[in-house]
């Protein structure tokens, strides 16, 4: 296993989905800060297909993605809070927001 490339779009793309995944649980789970277990499996498996993902920096969002590497559950799970927080993100972290939409315009093409 080996951790993203230190590239500035992979951690800003982990950034973005941890961030997102908390705002969902704190307003539909329970209200707190910390996840709670659903959650903290959700964000440790986006993490992992991160670290798996071909394109890498050169990936598109996961939401724009040709390839659908996530499993049915967690694909459902993760559409759910994009649902929620994708707009919501506009207004708690704007930048990171339009960042996120620009690097949904990029063609994936896999790493060489
Ligand atoms: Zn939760």
């Amino acid at each position: 296993m080996h951790p993203p490339r230190s590239s500035t779009r992979m951690e800003r793309e982990a950034r973005t989905v941890a961030l997102m995944i908390r705002r969902f649980c704190r307003d539909c789970h329970q209200g707190r800060d910390s996840l709670c277990n659903d959650c903290q499996a959700l964000l440790a498996y986006a993490h992992r297909r991160l670290r798996h993902c071909p394109f890498q920096e050169h990936k598109t969002t996961c939401g724009n993605c040709p390839r659908h590497c996530y499993a049915p559950g967690q694909r459902r799970k993760i559409q759910e809070v994009m649902r929620y927080a994708g707009p919501r993100m506009l207004l708690s972290h704007p930048l990171l927001a339009i960042a996120h939409l620009i690097d949904g315009l990029r063609k994936p093409r896999p790493k060489r």
